[in-house]
C-alpha cells in the first residue's frame, strides 16, 4: 500500500490532531445541509475543508492498524453514476476488522448531537452516491483485501471466505484453481461481495440461483448497535438470522459487511453463447418465460431491447456467428423494435457434443426469427467478465467515467406488456445511448426474509435501462435529454399502480422510501432501531437522517 500524505499508524500525534477535528465538525449542525434531497442537474463537486480552529476532542487514544487519510479523498466523492460528489471529512483505509469497529464506536460514543456519520465504500459503482458520507467518514473496504486471505473449502457443501471488500472477479480467479465458483453473479465482476450483498446481486444465472444474497452460508458484520457498539458479529440462518437477513440486501443500513461464506459450486469450463432476436414482444417474454420455468434449460437466460427506428445496429451480435450467414446477412429490422434473448450453456471441452444436443432441443421449442440465431463459444471466465472488455474499449475512448443516470425496475409478469407497450411504444423514441436489459426471474427461488423488496408476484422480470451521458451533448445521449426520459419512465412507473420496484432503489423522500418498502417498512425500520439507532450508517442512501428520530 502507498503510504497517503497522512497516514495514521499507532499513536501518530499529527493525525489524532486532525481527527479530534473532524469530530468535533461532525458535532456542528450543518446549516447548508448539503447531503439534503435534491438531484443535482450537473455533476458536482461539494468541497468540505476542516477549519484547524476548532482542535478538541476526548479521542485521544484511537489506535488502528491501518490509516485515516484526510486529504486528497476526491475520488470516494464519485461513483460510477458520476452524478452525486460529497466529500468526505477523512476516509479510513482498514487493515483490520477492529480498526472498522474502533470507529464505529468512536462516532456511536458521540451520540446523537454529532452528525458524523459512516459509509462503506466497496468499489464505488453505485450510482447515486449511496457509498458516500458528506462530512462523514467514509471505509475504503478495498484496503481489507485479503484479510483474511481468501480460503475455499471443498467438500458436499463446498465455500469460500472472503473479506467483504473482496472483488468478485478475484474470488472467480481464487474459486476456480478448485474448480469451483460461486453459483450467483452480477454481469460485471469489478464490484465488491459488501457492495453487491448490500443491494442483491443479480444476473442471468438468478432464475436458478436467486440473487448473489440468497447464496450466501454466513457474514460477519460491524453494527452500531447500543447494546455493543460497534460489535463484530457472525451471523447467518443458524445465528444472529434477524441480522443476517437484515444485512442481505439492507442498502448498507445495519452493518458493515466485513466477512461473507459463499457458497460454491463446480466450474465449467466453456460457455456456449446465444443470441436470437423477435420483433414480437409477447413471443420473446413467452420464450423467456418458458426457459425459466424449465428444469432443464440454459445456465443463464437474459434479454435486452433494441430501440432503433432508423435501421439494424449490429451491435448485438459483434462477436458471434450467425448460424446461416447467407440469411442472416439478408435480415432487416425496418425500423422495428426488437427484443433479443440471450442464453448461455456450460459445458466442459469433452462434453461438447451433449451440450449441442441439449441446446438443439432446447432451441427447437423457441419461436425466434430463425434467420437471427448466432452463437458463440467462449472460455466461462471471458463469459462471466464479459462487461470488463467494454469497460477497457469504453475507457480507451474516455466514455467510461461519463455520467451514468440509471434506472433499474423489477416488474411483476402480469404487467409487463402494460409496462412494455407504454415505455418501449411510447416514451421511448429512440435508443437511449446504453442497453436496455429486460429477463425475468422466479420468485420462488428467492429468500423472502432479507431486506431485499421485489414484486409480489412468482416472477418478475428485472428491466435496466443503462444510459451513459455524452459529456456536452445537447442531443438524446446528453444529460438533461436522459434525465427527461428517466423521469417520464418513472413517473409512469410510480402512477400507474403496476406493483413495480425499484432495484439499487434512489429516492428522494421518507415517504417515498415508505411506499418502496411497502409492508415490510415496519421491519425495516425495527431493524434500523435495534442495529444503527443513531443512523450512522450509509447516509448515502438518504433513508434516515442522523441525529433525527427514525419514524
Ligand atoms: P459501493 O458502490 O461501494 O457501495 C454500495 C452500497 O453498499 C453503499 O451504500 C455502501 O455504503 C454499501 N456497502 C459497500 N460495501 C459494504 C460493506 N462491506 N458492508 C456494508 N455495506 C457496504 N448489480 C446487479 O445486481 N447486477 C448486475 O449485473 C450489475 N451490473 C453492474 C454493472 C456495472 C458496470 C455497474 C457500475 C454496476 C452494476 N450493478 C449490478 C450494480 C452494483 O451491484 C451495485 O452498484 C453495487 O453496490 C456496486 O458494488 P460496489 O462494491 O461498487 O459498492
Amino acid at each position: 500500500m502507498d503510504s497517503p500524505p497522512y497516514s495514521f499508524h499507532k499513536q501518530n500525534n499529527m493525525v489524532y490532531l486532525k481527527l479530534c477535528l473532524i469530530l468535533f465538525m461532525g458535532c456542528v449542525p450543518d446549516t447548508t445541509n448539503l447531503c439534503s434531497n435534491q438531484f443535482l442537474a450537473t455533476p458536482t463537486i461539494i468541497p468540505y475543508r476542516l477549519d484547524p480552529s476548532h482542535i478538541t476532542s476526548p479521542f485521544q487514544t484511537l489506535s488502528l492498524d491501518g490509516y485515516l487519510s484526510f486529504d486528497n479523498n476526491h475520488h470516494t466523492a464519485k461513483d460510477f453514476g458520476n452524478i452525486y460528489h460529497f466529500q468526505p471529512s477523512a476516509v479510513l483505509y482498514p487493515k483490520s476488522v477492529s480498526d472498522i469497529s474502533c470507529i464505529i464506536k468512536l462516532i456511536f460514543e458521540m451520540g446523537s448531537g454529532s452528525e458524523l456519520t459512516v459509509a462503506a465504500r466497496g468499489h464505488g459503482h453505485s450510482l447515486q452516491g449511496q457509498a458516500q458520507a458528506h462530512r462523514g467518514i467514509v471505509i475504503s473496504m478495498e484496503s481489507l483485501k485479503g484479510s483474511p486471505k481468501m480460503q475455499v473449502h471443498i467438500g458436499k457443501l463446498p465455500y469460500v471466505d472472503v473479506s467483504g471488500g473482496e472483488l468478485w472477479i478475484n474470488i472467480l480467479h481464487e474459486t476456480l484453481k478448485h474448480g469451483l465458483a460461486p453459483k450467483s453473479w452480477t454481469d460485471y465482476l469489478h464490484l465488491t461481495v459488501g457492495g453487491t450483498l448490500s443491494n442483491a446481486g443479480i444476473s442471468g444465472q438468478a432464475f436458478r440461483h436467486g440473487p448473489q444474497i440468497n447464496n450466501v452460508y454466513q457474514l460477519e458484520v460491524v453494527t452500531a448497535m447500543i447494546a455493543g457498539k460497534g460489535d463484530i458479529i457472525t451471523c447467518s440462518v443458524k445465528k444472529n438470522a434477524d441480522l443476517f437477513y437484515a444485512v442481505l440486501g439492507g442498502l448498507g443500513q445495519f452493518g458493515i459487511i466485513t466477512k461473507a461464506r459463499i457458497s460454491l459450486q463446480s466450474a465449467p469450463k466453456m460457455v456456449k453463447w446465444i443470441r436470437v432476436l423477435y420483433s414480437d414482444f409477447s413471443l420473446f417474454s413467452k420464450d423467456q418465460e418458458l426457459l425459466i420455468s424449465s428444469a432443464n434449460s440454459f445456465d443463464y437466460i437474459e434479454g435486452f431491447v433494441i430501440i432503433n427506428r432508423t435501421g439494424l445496429l449490429n451491435s448485438w451480435r459483434s462477436s458471434f456467428n450467425p448460424k446461416d450467414p447467407i440469411q442472416a446477412s439478408q435480415f432487416s429490422s425496418d425500423g422495428k423494435t426488437l427484443y433479443c434473448l440471450e442464453m448461455a450453456k456450460y459445458y466442459n471441452p469433452e462434453e461438447t457434443d451433449v451440450m449441442d444436443q441439449r441446446t438443439e432441443i432446447l432451441l427447437s421449442g423457441l419461436q425466434y426469427i430463425p434467420s437471427t440465431l448466432f452463437t458463440s463459444e467462449v472460455s466461462f471466465v471471458n463469459f462471466l467478465d464479459r462487461v470488463h472488455l467494454s469497460e477497457r474499449k469504453l475507457r480507451e475512448k474516455g466514455l467510461w467515467d461519463v455520467p451514468h443516470p440509471w434506472i433499474n425496475l423489477l416488474i411483476p409478469k402480469s404487467k409487463i406488456h402494460e409496462f412494455a407497450e407504454e415505455v418501449f411504444g411510447n416514451i421511448l423514441t429512440d435508443n437511449i445511448n446504453g442497453p436496455i436489459l429486460m429477463y425475468p426471474v422466479n420468485k420462488t427461488k428467492w429468500n423472502n426474509n432479507t431486506s431485499l423488496v421485489t414484486p409480489d408476484e412468482d416472477v418478475f422480470y428485472l428491466v435496466a435501462f443503462l444510459s451513459s451521458v455524452v459529456p456536452s451533448s445537447a442531443g438524446t445521449d446528453g444529460f438533461d435529454k436522459i434525465l427527461t426520459l428517466n423521469r417520464r419512465i418513472l413517473q409512469y412507473s410510480a402512477t400507474a399502480n403496476l406493483g413495480i420496484k425499484q432495484y439499487l432503489p434512489h429516492y428522494r423522500t421518507q415517504g417515498e422510501w415508505r411506499a418502496h418498502f411497502g409492508s415490510r417498512w415496519k421491519v425495516f425500520l425495527q431493524r434500523k432501531s435495534s442495529y444503527d439507532p443513531l443512523a450512522i450508517l450509509a447516509p448515502g442512501q438518504r433513508i434516515f437522517k442522523k441525529a433525527a428520530p427514525i419514524l
